[in-house]
Order: structure tokens, then C-alpha cells, then sequence
């Protein structure tokens, strides 16, 4: 990656839909960084919001950075954010603080570089791995925080460091890392404490939770988007069914839904001024109250032509008029997560959902005469056995038999335990990955097409899901041995006796006694109503 590329028709074929204010001459230089392509940047609904956010500053000068491409950079920047939705996107994250001269730790940045903030909700989950690299993390949702970030910095803009790290460690929801003292049991050992390094920090900071009517909405349409020239609009955030091990769930709560005549249908007009390509997103977008209504909307003859795309749907609400209408709006197929086919452990991952419902919702997607279904599962569940996973397969081949004018996949990916959740305190299932084998060997020779995600690679998303500040120096490591499966094999033989294993973060269930790497770091729900969960899933297994 080179930073001296700069294109400018990239962001030519760009269609605001907000208007970037005039930066004063004395505005705070800003770059607004996504560690990865534009294409997959631009997608990114939270990255383009926030954006847009910045940009009507008049009081900022923001320029955009991706790994590809960029917007011409101000030689001296005071600030540069980082928007974080997948783990793997760190090794970018390190490769443009080399490309801009920063250090990567935050310890050896002085008062001639940029403080180096981030968000999104890998950060949000845990930012733990990450936190050496960060001089502030924003924690929850961007809304009002952001403007009480740049507010509180402007107010500090030509103090000294430290003191700009202690202002804004005083506004709930932004974490300065530097400022807690993380000890151990012993080098390889769990944590045994976390504490604000002065009494002016605050001992625990709050995840912050946007509480408006309006959610997000597209602020730029292009046709370089990986979704080309899509406008998205967020129908619902979180999900109310709280499934154990769902980050999208828990992370986010409480399930919030805009009003569609207020708020929804009027964003989604101003997305059909330029675009005839919609893009109805959230954890659960079938399960606003007024989806109906949405569906109704569509279905209106001047709608003819619009394409819409639709997130991942709760299974039963796959009715025959849903698929009817994506069908006629140039969707193929519809995707729904079942997690498995096995009762039991959808009953212990809290899955609201039977086998009955499965059927119906393919008979309803073939009904409907959409062309494919999508199916998610995962291997790996706490509790689960080779016969959950055998139900599993049973599942698809009957549904197979039962609709075989759809095309059927299954996309499987391997339990991952994430901050935050019930299940935040179980390793992952060395079984899972003879599982996923079991399950291509039997499905692929039924004809269904079985998409597993890496079981490798979801080791690795475990390590940095459930990782600890010492996890820095492996990240460093292994990205100088190439960011490879091999490096971070590489990286902890290096380390070893220096920090825990692989063992230790990713397979060992933890003790609910014990100090987590995000221990100071309040989500939605607190760790006894988390606890008590996790002990109605145990029961059950
Ligand atoms: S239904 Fe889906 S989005 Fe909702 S909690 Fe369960 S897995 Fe998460």
C-alpha cells in the first residue's frame, strides 16, 4: 500500500446527499480513515455517517483515507480516526501509521503526531488487543458521542497531550487506554486487575446509546460501492431475540425501530432521487413493528422498478408476500440464519425458532418464487453433539427433497465467543472443525451447496475477540512475520512465557470470577444479568 496514490475520479462518481459545510481557515485538520479498500470502506454504512458527520463541521478539515485511495492529506494532521468493523483490518490499521510516520503504540507518540482515535464495534466489543495502538477509543453508538469528542478536543486543541487525553477521558463513552493500569496473575496468567491510573478517570466507562428516532440513512451514493450505487437505510438496531452468542444482540441493546411514515419511508425517498437501489439493513429488519408497511411501499407500481436488498431475515417472517415482492424487485434469494437444525441447541443459544418454521419459511421462499435460499449455521455451540450436527444435515437434505426447485446453500461458520454476550466466558470447540468437514462431505454429495467459513480463521477472530493488552505485541509480531495462519503460529513461539497461550484466550472457558480484558468497560447489560443467562444455557446442555 502506497500513500502517494491519489485518486480523484473515485470520489468524482461520489452523489452527496448532505452538504459538507466550508472548513475555516483554522480548522482542525482531520483524517478519517477505513483500513481497507474504498470499495469495501464506502459500503460501510457507519463509516459513510460518520463521515458526513465530520464534514458539516465547519470547525475540521476532513480528508479521507483508504488502503487504496485517498484524499489530498493535510501535512499536519491533529487528529486521525480509524472506523473498525472487522478484527483482521488491524494489520491495515498498523501498515497506514508506518505510511504516515506515527508510531504504532500510543506510549511513543509525542506532542508532533496526531492523537489516533477509533470506532465501530470491533472496538466496541473489545478493544482490548488494539488499545496500545489508540490514544482514544469511542465506545457505542456515534450519534451524539462524536460531536461531544470533536467538541471537548477543540476545547484542548492547544494543550498538551496529556491533558487533551485527560479532558477527554471525562465525557462517557471515550476511553483513553494509557490512562488504566492493566496487572496479572503472573506473565501468562489472567488478569487481576484494572485500574484508572488517577482519580480523575473514571473507574468504568459506559458504552453510549443513541436514544433519537432517526437511524442511519446513506450519505453518499456511488457506483464504486461494493453494493453499486446502493442507498441503505437502517431499519431497525439490534435485535430483540438476544441468541446467546450474538454480538449484533447484546452489544447493541435496546432494539430501537425509527418510525416508517416519519422517518423511514421519507429517508428512503430521498435515496430514490438518485438511485433506484435500496438496501433495508439492520440485525432484524423483518421484525419492525411496521415492516408491513415498508413491504406495502414497495409494492406500489411507480416502485416497479426499484432493486431492493434486504438483510438477513428472521425465519418466521418469510411469508409468501415478502418473497413475492423481493422476487418481483429483482432479488433472487433471501438469506436466514438458523444457527442449527437441532432443537436443543437452538433452545440453548436461546434461538426462538423450530424445525416447522424452517419448512415453512422455503415453502413460502419457493412460494414466493425467489430462486434461492441462503441458510447460516455454526458449528461449534456450547453444548452441541456430533448428533446436533448430524440434525443439521438432515435438515437441509429434507429441505432439499421437499423444495427442489430452490437453490439451496448453507454458509457455516464456527462459535465464536464475543465481549459482552452470555457466552462471553466459553472457549470455542476444537470439534467444530471436524464438524464443518463432516458436514461438506454429506452435503456437497446431496447437491447443496455448503459454504464453510475458516476454522482457522475463526481461532484467530476468538484470540483477538477475547484478547488482552499483552495480545499487542503478538499482533506487531505477526504482522512483521506477514499476517498469515503461520505468523501468528510464529508469533506466539516467539512469545512464549511472555503471555498466555492460544490455549489460555481462545479454548479455555473462563471462571465468571474472573477479571475480563473488558472488565471496565460497561455494555448494555451487566455481567450478573449476563451471568444468569449463560446459567439458563448451561442448564441446558
Ligand atoms: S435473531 Fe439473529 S440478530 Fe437476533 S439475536 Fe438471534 S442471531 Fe442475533
Amino acid at each position: 500500500m502506497s500513500l502517494v496514490y491519489v485518486s480523484t475520479s473515485i470520489f468524482q462518481s461520489e452523489q452527496l446527499l448532505f452538504t459538507p459545510g466550508t472548513p475555516t481557515p483554522d480548522g482542525l485538520p482531520l483524517i478519517f480513515a477505513f483500513p481497507n479498500t474504498y470499495c469495501v470502506g464506502i459500503t460501510s454504512l457507519g463509516y459513510q455517517v460518520v463521515w458526513a458527520m465530520l464534514c458539516t463541521r465547519p470547525d475540521l478539515q476532513v480528508s479521507r483515507l483508504f488502503t487504496d485511495v485517498h484524499e489530498p492529506l493535510p501535512t499536519a494532521p491533529e487528529l486521525l480516526g480509524f472506523s473498525l468493523s472487522w478484527e483482521l483490518d488491524y494489520a491495515n490499521i498498523l501498515q497506514i501509521l508506518e505510511n504516515l510516520n506515527i508510531p504504532w503504540r500510543s506510549a511513543q507518540r509525542t506532542e508532533a503526531h496526531p492523537l489516533i482515535f477509533g470506532g465501530g464495534p470491533v472496538l466496541t466489543a473489545n478493544p482490548e488487543p488494539f488499545a496500545d495502538f489508540f490514544d482514544v477509543v469511542l465506545l457505542g453508538d456515534g450519534e451524539d458521542l462524536l460531536a461531544q469528542f470533536i467538541d471537548a478536543m477543540q476545547s484542548v486543541r492547544y494543550a498538551a497531550r496529556t491533558t487533551q487525553l485527560l479532558t477527554l477521558a471525562q465525557i462517557p463513552g471515550i476511553y483513553v487506554p494509557s490512562l488504566y493500569e492493566v496487572t496479572y496473575q503472573s506473565s501468562e496468567g489472567a488478569i487481576s486487575s484494572i485500574h484508572p491510573r488517577s482519580p480523575e478517570v473514571p473507574a468504568q466507562v459506559h458504552k453510549q446509546t443513541y436514544r433519537g428516532n432517526t437511524l442511519s440513512a446513506s450519505t453518499v451514493v456511488t457506483p464504486k460501492a461494493a453494493w453499486e450505487s446502493i442507498y441503505m437505510v437502517e431499519v431497525v438496531r439490534s435485535c430483540p431475540e438476544m441468541c446467546r452468542f450474538c454480538l449484533a444482540s447484546y452489544l447493541t441493546l435496546p432494539f430501537r425501530t425509527p418510525d416508517a411514515t416519519q422517518t423511514l419511508i421519507p429517508q428512503i425517498e430521498t435515496g430514490l432521487k438518485v438511485t433506484n437501489r435500496i438496501g433495508l439493513l439492520g440485525a432484524s429488519v423483518t421484525q419492525h413493528p411496521a415492516f408491513d408497511q415498508l413491504l406495502d411501499y414497495f409494492a406500489h407500481p411507480q416502485h416497479d422498478q426499484v432493486r431492493l436488498s434486504i438483510a438477513s431475515v428472521r425465519t418466521n417472517t418469510v411469508t409468501v408476500k415478502l418473497a413475492r415482492l423481493l422476487s418481483q424487485h429483482d432479488t433472487r434469494s433471501l438469506t436466514i440464519a438458523i444457527e442449527s437444525g437441532s432443537e436443543r441447541v437452538r433452545q440453548i443459544i436461546n434461538k426462538k425458532l423450530d424445525n416447522d418454521e424452517i419448512h415453512q419459511a422455503a415453502a413460502n421462499a419457493y412460494a414466493g418464487n425467489l430462486k434461492g435460499l441462503k441458510f447460516y449455521g455454526m458449528v461449534g455451540i456450547p453444548g452441541e453433539t456430533e448428533a446436533d450436527v448430524e440434525a443439521t444435515i438432515d435438515l437441509m437434505v429434507q429441505l432439499k427433497k421437499e423444495v427442489p426447485g430452490l437453490r439451496l446453500t448453507l454458509g457455516c461458520s464456527t462459535f465464536v465467543p464475543k465481549a459482552h454476550t452470555p457466552f462471553q466466558w466459553l472457549g470455542v470447540n476444537p470439534k467444530a472443525k471436524k464438524s464443518l468437514q463432516l458436514m461438506q462431505k454429506k452435503l456437497r454429495s446431496q447437491g447443496i451447496d455448503f459454504r464453510p467459513e475458516s476454522y482457522n480463521w475463526s481461532v484467530i477472530q476468538a484470540l483477538i475477540s477475547r484478547g488482552d493488552r499483552r495480545l499487542s505485541h503478538l499482533l506487531e509480531l505477526t504482522r512483521h512475520f506477514g499476517d498469515s495462519l503461520g505468523s501468528y503460529r510464529r508469533a506466539f513461539k516467539q512469545l512464549q512465557g511472555q503471555i498466555p497461550s492460544l490455549d489460555f484466550y481462545v479454548f479455555q472457558p473462563w471462571s465468571t470470577d474472573q477479571v475480563l480484558p473488558w472488565s471496565h468497560l460497561q455494555g448494555p447489560l451487566p455481567t450478573p444479568t449476563l451471568q444468569k443467562h449463560l446459567s439458563m444455557a448451561t442448564d441446558l446442555m
